[in-house]
């Protein structure tokens, strides 16, 4: 499903490609397509083959929901359940009426409706929900109490505990205590394939191999077909002995598992974005659909009476797949179309559209120039490095909750603050992902970060003791200073960075350095750049060598993307870039056709009045009128982030798609600005201060250049007393 997993940090074709595969497995589970060619065959298809399908299904999961990275854990946990069990409900009422025709529920006691609910699913297929919902928190539960190695072993004591009620039941069966236990536990659940003993040890092995490093593709081929091979094997002779109770599970399904995923792992992109999205989508919808697909195609085989389709085994089979894939393919086209609908009205509420046209003084938001900069910036970007942008300082005013819900329905999935309170803020406006926090954080506000998953930069080792110190484990990235000399560890100092690794209550998530001439293409600039990229490098491969992982850096922020677009990491940092503009009037001009400007500042103007020959208006009566003029009074000032700087003529704003120049000083509340030439200038008008109206724009770079400042400063000083609207 479209998002189904946030915190994506890369994308993994072939894992989203097998989905589809392990659809067409599920299918094959509850059809038997060789049935008719012969037993064995069936058996090694369905009971062998194709029990890959599920435990792959949980590795997914268990790499993109249950690792737990990056200060997304119980929120990415909680809304994933969410997710799953929102499915599960539909899937319910989905297999209500079969259920019923078939007598599935007819004598069921509330035990048994408990059991089929919690653990059996209420359909023979559903298990697969209930066991992901419980296997999801139970492995968040350990994650919380357990070391990586002791949840290792206690998921592998489950799966133990589970493989003696599956496929190695007829040993149990000798033992008369321990049947007498395992029946009691068949009381509770039909099969210990469930999300207790079946599914954490899956979970996992997906989070581990998502972080660990890669391995020699040749070994993992051998050990795949190796292990395939010998797991047949055991599977075959479970079966000559007649052991099993059911045939899910098997001692060598997991280290099969282990080889395949890390093959699927490797693969490089290879598809479009929305392709794979597809591919997801459709092989949810498989899975969930094809009992009822089942159920039809034996009523549509006895309605036109085509025997061939319940009677062959393979034709059923083809029948059932091709329909299931041929429905949920539709389902993709309606629910992709109706979501594009819905995001293009917009989604914000009305009252807020309503707030602003009454405002004193706003900025308007323009998401499209906001989607468009995402867009071209990833663009730029390879595909495995995504954006973290900078919403600090308010999304250099932009309105940091705003800015970030329309990226975050963009897929943005990982943010950088200034400091704790924007990132505190952030989680209340409902932002997931990682959120990073770029500067220092007061000891006592360490708790903040738990609290609320924030990942913290480590500036420099004296501080990683102190978080360190904290006693519960801390998320961070490890800041390092590869020559701006402001925060991080010194890239020189590997024993210093190395220790911070070593740790005991800090998650090392990632490590990155800020570049400070990337801005200039001159050759001085340009050198210094490559020294810190090659400080950085030498540094991330001195520690890799150690065996520290450091699957997430970054070094990039808007020059560095534009200016060094090789020097790409995990995530680019981008900042003013996003918001369409570059720190110049000039550098904005020269990539004018990548990026465009997504905020406009307005104020209403409050009055229109006459100054006649000689009067003076304004603090300090800097004005004096040469002749008879029109002057009006706008409702914003030096606090709305107007800079003063801007008074007696410096600056002009636009009304009526006329320039009108700023007369006398600039105040707190508000301005004066000459309407001379303004036809029809009446109070109540729109004055732009930054963007267009009719010919003519007022850039934030024009604004910056006036003040003699750069664009960062003027946009991150917008007042907080705006209103902010999305348009
Ligand atoms: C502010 C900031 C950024 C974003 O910079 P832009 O130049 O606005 O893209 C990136 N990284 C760090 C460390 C920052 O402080």
């Amino acid at each position: 499903m479209e998002g189904f997993e946030k915190g994506r940090k890369k994308r993994y074709d072939s894992l989203d490609w097998f989905r589809l595969v392990a659809a067409v497995l599920v299918v094959a589970i509850h059809t038997s397509p060789l049935a008719d060619v012969s037993g064995d065959a069936d058996f090694f298809l369905t009971r062998v083959l194709a029990r890959v399908a599920v435990p792959f299904f949980f590795m997914v999961t268990g790499q993109f929901v249950a690792a737990g990275s990056a200060g997304t854990e119980a929120g990415c946990v909680f809304a994933y359940v969410k997710k799953l069990a929102a499915l599960y409900g539909v899937s319910i009422v989905l297999y209500l009426p079969i259920g019923i025709y078939a007598g599935h529920y007819q004598k069921a006691s509330f035990a048994d409706l408990l059991r089929m609910l919690v653990f059996d699913g209420t359909f023979y297929h559903l298990w697969y929900f209930p066991a992901c919902i419980t296997g999801v928190l139970l492995v968040y539960l350990m994650r919380r109490c357990l070391k990586q190695r002791q949840m290792f072993v206690l998921a592998a004591v489950l799966y133990g505990i589970g493989l003696f009620g599956d496929s190695y039941y007829g040993f149990v069966e000798q033992v008369p205590v321990i049947l007498g236990l395992y029946e009691a536990g068949f009381c509770v659940f039909s099969y210990t394939r469930n999300g207790i003993f079946f599914a954490p040890l899956f979970l996992l092995l997906g989070a581990w191999a998502g972080k660990s490093r890669r391995q020699d593709r040749r070994i993992l081929w051998t050990g795949l077909v190796i292990s395939f091979v010998a797991m047949s094997e055991e599977a075959f002779l479970l079966r000559y002995f007649e052991m099993q109770r059911h045939d899910s599970m098997y001692v060598l399904l997991p280290v099969v598992m282990f080889f395949l995923y890390q093959i699927l792992l490797e693969s490089e992109p290879a598809f479009r974005r929305k392709t794979v999205r597809f591919a997801v989508f459709v092989s949810t919808w498989i899975y969930i659909l094809h009992p009822a697909v089942i159920v039809a195609v034996r009523g549509i085989a006895k309605a036109v009476k085509m025997d061939l389709l319940t009677d062959n085994s393979l034709a059923h089979y083809l029948a059932v797949l091709l329909l299931s894939a041929v429905v949920s393919y539709l389902l993709a086209l309606c629910l992709d179309g109706y979501r594009s609908r819905r995001s293009r009205m917009g989604g914000k509420p009305e009252k807020d559209r309503q707030e602003y046209k009454c405002a004193r003084a706003w900025l308007e938001l323009n998401r499209s120039a906001l989607r468009h900069n995402v867009n071209t910036l990833r663009e730029r970007l390879p595909d495995s490095c995504k954006l973290m942008p900078a919403v600090k300082a308010d999304a250099y005013g932009h309105g940091a909750a705003l800015v970030a819900q329309v990226l975050q329905e963009e897929g943005v999935d990982a943010f950088c603050v200034a400091c704790v309170k924007e990132g505190v803020q952030l989680r209340k406006k409902g932002i997931r992902g990682m959120i990073l926090v770029l500067g220092y954080t007061h000891p006592k506000q360490f708790a903040l970060l738990e609290e609320y998953r924030l990942t913290q930069t480590v500036v420099d080792h004296a501080y990683a003791l102190q978080l360190n110190a904290y006693g519960r484990t801390l998320h961070v990235h490890i800041g390092i200073d590869t020559g701006m000399h402001r925060l991080g560890v010194r890239s020189d100092h590997l024993e210093q960075v190395a220790d911070i690794y070593e740790m005991e209550h800090l998650a090392v998530d990632g490590l990155f350095t800020h570049l400070c001439v990337s801005d200039s293409m001159a050759a001085a600039a340009r050198s210094y750049t490559d020294a810190q990229a090659q400080a950085f490098y030498r540094l991330v491969g001195q520690l890799q060598q150690r065996g520290y992982p450091c699957a997430c850096i970054h070094m990039q922020a808007s020059y560095g993307v534009l200016n060094y677009p090789d020097l790409a990491g995990d995530y680019a940092r981008v900042g003013i870039a996003l918001y369409g503009v570059l720190s110049t009037k000039e550098d904005t001009a020269l990539w004018q056709s990548l990026l465009q400007p997504v905020l406009s500042m307005k104020a209403r103007v409050a009055t229109v009045k006459m100054l006649y020959q000689g009067e003076s208006a304004g603090y300090g009566i800097r004005f004096t009128a040469k002749q008879d003029m029109k002057i009006a009074t706008l409702s914003a000032g030096y606090a709305d982030g107007v800079p003063r700087a801007l008074s007696e003529g410096v600056g002009s704003v636009l009304i009526r798609g006329c320039l009108a120049p700023v007369i006398g000083r600039i105040c707190m509340d508000q301005m004066t600005v000459d309407v001379s030439a303004v036809p029809h200038v009446q109070a109540g008008d729109e004055a732009v201060l930054i963007g267009r109206c009719g010919d003519l724009e007022i850039s934030a770079g024009d604004i910056a250049a006036q003040a003699g400042t750069i664009t960062n400063e003027v946009l991150s000083r917008m007042g907080e007393r705006l209103e902010r609207v999305v348009v």
